[in-house]
């Protein structure tokens, strides 16, 4: 019985628990078959098209370019405690075109949002490169200036949907320094862009290297100003940072779920695992870490929703915070339900040894946990640093 007390807090209007119920519900009708763990790109490509279709993915591509974060996170967290490809599926069509929402003109949104929205074309946002993770300000990829346009040329590497997407939002140097970068919608068939790698990794998710090979882009593919490009890829992650957290929060809440109802089935020493005091201590810690993560990444996404009553234009202390929580909360929570389960726990097709390996991205992708620590010291400090100096 997964516990939605949450919804009570204040962060939340009645509309969010009502989003939440409708949402549990279709899940569980429809993501069973949906999914087949042995071809991800046709489940992502089935997934993304019933989300498209039942309307769900609305709350993800925002053709006004507003976001009712709190929304985006019920949704991924929900989404996750079923399945962790559905919340990917969702959660990239957001990725892949929050850039366009937030920065876009109308004839771009008109161009670029709608049929992702639709679940009808997959999305992808391509910011890392093989030099330039943690260090986005280190990235090579250049967009060289061209008669009505520019020319791409380099590589972007770890991109979600990579291989299955049908529009990249790309983020290359036309500058030098951080007001250099600017970024670009590229339609996967453009010439000059081709896969350079599919990527495997322990939990499959469609993943890839791109190549940029002289690569043309007519100048009405720029999103924003040119040398915008790093406002606009820390804005668009400012949005959805909370809901990686969110994502996490639902993947601990379904390992709290198997734990404690494979604790309370499993007899051993003449009693359950539950009556054990030693998992009792762990059912606790799992509580705390789950609670703890769900208030910090829902105060992120209320500051986000709500200016007037946080008082906050950017939650970059607040994200960084949720995020790092949750993920972090998440990995600590999984692992204790995998050794509630003994030698189950690591069997593969058992929902624990599946978000086993769920979990550990999210601790790296959007920020690894010590960058997130570095942007909240950074505040910290800031904040001391300015009543110093009073
Ligand atoms: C499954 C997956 C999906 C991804 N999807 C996308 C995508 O769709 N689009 C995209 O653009 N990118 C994507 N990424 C890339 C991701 O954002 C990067 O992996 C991430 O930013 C870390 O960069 P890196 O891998 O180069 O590690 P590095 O930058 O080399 O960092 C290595 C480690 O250094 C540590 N570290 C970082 N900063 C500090 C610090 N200040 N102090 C101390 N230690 C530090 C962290 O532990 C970090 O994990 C994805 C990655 C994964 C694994």
């Amino acid at each position: 019985m997964t516990d939605t007390a949450f919804l009570r807090l204040p962060f939340f209007e009645p509309r969010h628990a009502a989003l939440a119920a409708r949402l549990d519900e279709w899940a569980a009708a429809h993501l069973p078959g949906l999914i087949d763990h042995h071809d991800v790109d046709g489940s992502c490509r089935a997934l993304v098209a019933a989300l498209g279709r039942d309307g769900w993915l609305d709350i993800a591509v925002r053709l006004d370019g507003r976001f009712d974060v709190r929304s985006l996170c019920l949704v991924r967290e929900t989404l996750g405690r079923h399945e962790g490809l559905a919340d990917f599926a969702f959660a990239m069509q957001g990725l892949g075109t929050g850039s366009i929402a937030l920065f876009g003109t109308d004839e771009q949104k008109r161009a670029f949002l709608p049929t992702i929205r639709a679940g009808e074309k997959i999305a992808a946002f391509a910011l890392s490169e093989t030099g330039a993770g943690s260090d986005v300000a280190a990235m090579e990829t250049r967009a060289d200036p061209a008669p009505g346009g520019y020319v791409l040329t380099g590589e972007k590497t770890w991109i979600s949907n990579g291989g299955i997407a049908g529009q990249y939002v790309v983020f290359a140097r036309t500058g030098a320094g951080t007001r250099g970068i600017s970024a670009f919608v590229v339609p996967a068939d453009a010439a000059g862009l081709e896969i350079a790698e599919r990527i495997d990794v322990i939990a499959p998710h469609p993943l890839a290297t791109l190549r940029f090979t002289d690569c043309f882009m007519p100048e009405a593919n720029r999103l924003g100003r040119e040398g915008e490009g790093f406002k606009i890829a820390m804005a668009t992650l400012d949005v959805f940072r909370p809901s990686v957290g969110a994502a996490a929060l639902g993947f601990a809440r379904r390992a709290m779920d198997e734990a404690a109802r494979h604790a309370l089935g499993r007899r051993m020493f003449g009693a359950t695992l539950a009556d054990l005091q030693l998992t009792q201590a762990h059912l606790a810690e799992m509580a705390l870490d789950i609670d703890s993560g769900a208030l910090l990444v829902y105060r992120a996404a209320w500051a986000k929703d709500r200016p007037d009553l946080s008082g906050v234009d950017r939650i970059t202390y607040e994200a960084a915070m949720g995020k790092w929580q949750a993920t972090d909360g998440a990995q600590r929570v999984i692992d204790k339900a995998v050794q509630m389960f003994g030698g189950l726990g690591v069997k593969k097709g058992v929902k624990v040894e599946e978000l086993y390996r769920e979990i550990r991205a999210l601790r790296i992708y959007e920020g690894a946990s010590e960058v997130q620590k570095v942007i909240i010291a950074r505040q910290v400090l800031a904040r001391y640093q300015n009543a110093n100096k009073v």
